[in-house]
């Protein structure tokens, strides 16, 4: 789309909703706590609103219904369908669809609905205040959802459901805690603004500022800081390579309450088949973005030919590794095939086969150190270069 063109008509109800919304947040909200005050109970309400709003929209419209990353109990949909209706950013049929067209197109100015292409502002809430062509419904790409009664559901009574979270719970909340403009104003008000921002943080910050580790092929970055405010989604540039995996933060470390709430969830009941994408994807993902790095490092720098010869013998090595590992790959499919048709079969036929898978899980654990280890070598190499690169 030329930017440059005229503007599509504004979208009154979203402009209301992501405008009109925080500057009542930002008047109202100071003024009430300077004349009347708020207490604890007030503030610690609006964060379990706060957390079960964003974490439904990052566990259940996101990881659940846009990328399938695991399979939930009804009742854990419920809550996600409820609470995520809270979070007002629309129902999880639209969502999903939006937000797969995202993954699908990203940075496609003309078809992904908040490419980061078109400014911080657009992928933030610009997209969402115009009727821009990107926004224009087209459900093709959610038929399996629209076979989810939970779905279905939602998005018939979406408004209803939303008053009820956004407006009477908080009001009953007020009545049973005696103070309703206060606790409207920070459990209703205040924590819908908080969570309308940091979740669209993901869609904005989280395309243009953090690190790209896993590829360089699109816009998303990973981003410690921006974990934290996003329920653990600012694994972002992870999360766009990887999409079905149910965790965005891999490392046990890594700020992911998302990830622990759905493997809670499972070892509740609650939450079954998460997806983890293997190891060894991931390193690969790791070293093939290094080899480019370090490719075009060389196109720049003056190094001599016996680095170039190193970097091309790694690149011989990495190939061969992920040959192998596709080779037993097939071997592994091969023997699980195996051991479903032997599952009769005598003892001693087992025991063998029981030895080869032992023998493959081994063979697959050398192969992920061996790619582990090439990083490491990788890193010194792209050190090296960088010397030479310098002025003497
Ligand atoms: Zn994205
Ligand atoms: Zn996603």
């Amino acid at each position: 789309m030329n930017t440059t063109e005229q503007k599509p008509p504004l979208n009154p109800i979203n402009a209301a909703i992501f405008l009109g919304l925080p500057i009542a947040a930002l008047v109202l909200v100071p003024a009430w706590g300077v004349y009347h005050g708020y207490d604890a109970f007030q503030w610690l309400w609006a964060l379990a609103f706060l957390y079960f709003n964003g974490l439904s929209i990052t566990g259940g419209y996101h990881r659940l219904w846009s990328h399938k990353a695991y399979e939930a109990h009804p009742a854990l949909k419920w809550f996600y369908a409820l609470w995520g209706a809270g979070a007002l950013q629309n129902s999880i049929l639209i969502w999903s669809s939006d937000h797969r067209r995202h993954h699908r197109y990203v940075d496609d100015n003309d078809r992904d609905p908040y490419s980061a292409g078109r400014g911080l502002w657009f992928s933030h809430i610009g997209w969402m205040l115009r009727y821009y062509n990107t926004n224009e419904p087209d459900f093709s790409n959610v038929k399996d959802l629209q076979r989810d009664s939970v779905v279905i559901f939602q998005d018939k009574h979406y408004v209803a459901l939303t008053l009820l979270m956004n407006i009477a719970l908080p009001l009953m909340l007020g009545i049973w805690h005696g103070d309703i403009i206060g606790t409207l104003l920070l459990v209703g008000l205040l924590r819908l603004v908080v969570n309308h921002h940091v979740t669209f943080f993901i869609n904005s910050l989280a395309h243009y500022w953090g690190t790209r580790p896993y590829t360089e092929s699109n816009s998303a970055r990973d981003n410690g800081f921006l974990a934290f405010l996003t329920y653990g989604e600012g694994y972002h540039n992870y999360h766009h390579i990887f999409q079905t995996d149910y965790r965005n933060g891999i490392r046990w470390w890594q700020w992911d309450p998302t990830k622990w709430l759905i493997s809670a969830c499972s070892q509740l009941g609650l939450a079954k088949n998460l997806v983890r994408v293997p190891d060894f994807k991931i390193q690969r993902a790791i070293l093939d973005t290094q080899f480019q790095r370090a490719r075009d490092q060389l196109e720049l720098s003056r190094s001599p030919d016996s680095l170039r010869a190193t970097l091309e013998r790694e690149y011989q090595l990495f190939t061969e590794s992920i040959n192998q590992w596709t080779g037993l790959q097939t071997e592994r499919y091969e023997s699980k095939k195996a051991e479903i048709g032997g599952a009769l079969s005598e003892k001693k036929q087992k025991l063998q086969l029981r030895w080869e898978s032992a023998a493959l899980r081994t063979k697959f654990k050398e192969l992920e150190y061996s790619l582990k280890m090439q990083r490491k070598r990788l890193n010194l190499l792209m050190e090296q270069m960088q010397l030479q690169a310098q002025p003497a």
